[in-house]
């Protein structure tokens, strides 16, 4: 782990506890990415970043998410599915668009074949730019989302 990625992720650590007196659990949800952003996703969990250590951790199922991470345009088949994980989470989850095709379709706008971004279906929190965003622009956006993020009763003094 190099030294930025340190530092970023002692941060990390000690806001997620502030906000939530445990681990902050995101639900990737893929809405018909080109799977560029999701090699970066992949990236913020790998040996030079390794997040998990620091109280992130990316399930499998939107019933534990504190947050959904979403990539892609929102193809027309991916509508659905993305509702579905966002009334599936306990609560209201967080929304953060990952990527140019997340915040306005992208180089996919006005497509027949899907939406022009998150935000034409749900409410988004943060916006991460690029394309796709570097590890480090994503845990930005993570922090950013984290900070807008009611505390948990568990974490309150
Ligand atoms: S923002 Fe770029 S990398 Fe991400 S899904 Fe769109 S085209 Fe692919």
């Amino acid at each position: 782990m190099n030294d930025e990625a340190l530092a970023a992720g002692t941060v990390l650590e000690e806001r997620i506890r502030r906000r939530l007196g445990r681990s902050l659990a995101i639900r990737e949800v893929d809405a018909g990415s080109c799977n560029g952003c999701e090699v970066e996703v992949n990236s913020i969990c790998n040996a030079v970043h390794d997040l998990e250590r620091f109280g992130l951790r990316i399930v499998a199922s939107p019933r534990h998410a504190d947050m959904l991470l979403v990539t892609g345009p929102v193809t027309r088949n991916m509508e659905k599915p993305l509702l579905s994980a966002y009334g599936s989470a306990p609560g209201r989850p967080m929304v953060v668009a990952m990527g140019a095709c997340a915040i306005s379709g992208g180089i996919f706008r006005h497509s027949y074949a899907c939406g022009n971004g998150v935000s034409s279906f749900l409410p988004v929190d943060v916006f991460i730019p690029g394309c796709p965003p570097r590890p480090e622009a994503i845990i930005f956006g993570i922090l950013v989302a984290l900070d807008k993020m009611p505390a948990a009763p568990a974490a309150r003094p």
